[in-house]
């Protein structure tokens, strides 16, 4: 059923799309530049960077915001490219975590910047940070992501865990012939911390010039890490996302499965994207994509901000329909989208 572009924002006001989704999450690339280059996630020298007039402002962010809480979103995750990158972004989430609104602010970094800067992140009141570990091998960190950055991230990890956040995701994507040989180690962490290590099926998309032998998928991945035990289902809570969520007996954390190929979520997707330069994406792996920028710099009032919400909405897609023997072709990058 469309919503009436005519809705007005209020208090009680809610995004449902087309198939009755209530779309209560935002996700917002605050940069489209990153301090690693992953083998999968598009690499750079294909990609424009965006000049600093083209990526949207602190500002205009937090104005977009303020107009998503009016229409019902309560969840926000801020991403990248690397969002930690970014000038003054420690003020930013400040100030984002103080928007009215919003329950749960949450952050998703490569975690090179962790380590010097948890105290900040802590300060502007995140808890929960989300951290992508594609390997815990030095040599090959660096043949991943073209950076000798490992210990690095893992003195991060370790000292946000000594530090409370919680919960620590590690985000593993799962690579065959590239990091498969370890799962059952990365599985192991979380006898050792209560971490919640996620295995997310890599995604055939955007420019990427990389091609997996063939693809991990979940149920795969499920059979390795079984030789650590019996894979415990556990009770999904409110705001949680498209993860699996298992435990073994005994152990502190979390092992979670993330079926973007083999098992499409898209029925419960409660997400919206809004890209560094200011492009509100209703799917991931669509190109469909709406300007709220030119809106904000032509001094569009929050309902002309609010409708172009709406329309977003009623272009979600029903489902994205990758799987794996069919590649996205879409134009935009998870560097610049937000994975
Ligand atoms: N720089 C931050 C980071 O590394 O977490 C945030 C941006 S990054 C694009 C967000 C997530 O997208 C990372 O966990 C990354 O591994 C994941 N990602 C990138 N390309 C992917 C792909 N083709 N398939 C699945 N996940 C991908």
């Amino acid at each position: 059923m469309q919503q009436k572009l005519k809705m007005s924002i209020g208090n009680d006001s809610k995004l449902i799309d087309n198939c009755n989704r209530h779309l209560n999450y935002l996700r917002i690339s605050i940069t489209d530049r990153c301090n690693l280059q992953c083998r999968y996630c598009g690499p750079q020298e294909l990609i424009p960077k965006l000049s600093h007039t083209d990526i949207l402002t602190y500002e205009e962010i937090l104005r977009v915001v303020r107009v998503a809480t009016r229409l019902g979103v309560s969840k926000v995750r801020v991403t990248g490219g690397e969002p930690l990158v970014r000038k003054g972004v420690y003020e930013f989430l400040r100030e984002l975590v103080a928007s009215e609104g919003l329950k749960d602010v949450s952050l998703t970094t490569n975690g090179v910047l962790l380590n010097d800067n948890l105290e900040k992140i802590q300060a502007a009141g995140i808890s929960r940070i989300n951290i992508s570990l594609d390997t815990l091998n030095r040599s090959k960190y660096h043949d991943i992501t073209g950076f000798d950055e490992f210990e690095r991230v893992w003195r991060g990890i370790e000292k946000a865990y000594r530090m409370g956040f919680y919960p620590i995701k590690l985000n593993i994507v799962a690579l065959r012939g590239i990091n498969d040989e370890e799962f059952v180690e990365m599985a192991r962490l979380s006898f050792r911390y209560p971490f919640h290590v996620r295995f997310i099926e890599y995604m055939p998309i955007g420019q990427a010039d990389f091609n997996p032998e063939s693809h991990l998928l979940v149920p795969e991945i499920k059979d390795r890490i079984s030789v650590l035990g019996n894979l415990v289902p556990v009770q999904e809570a409110a705001h949680d996302g498209p993860a699996q969520r298992y435990r073994y007996p005994d152990a502190k954390g979390e092992v979670g499965f993330i079926p973007a190929l083999s098992q499409h979520f898209c029925n419960t997707c409660n997400r919206l994207r809004l890209t560094a330069s200011g492009q509100l994406r209703p799917c991931l792996l669509s190109d469909h994509q709406e300007n709220l920028k030119k809106a904000l710099r032509e001094k569009g009032s929050d309902q002309e901000l609010a409708e172009i919400f709406i329309t977003a909405v009623n272009h979600k897609p029903s489902d994205h329909n990758l799987v794996p023997q069919k590649p996205a072709h879409i134009c935009g990058q998870m560097r610049a989208i937000g994975g």
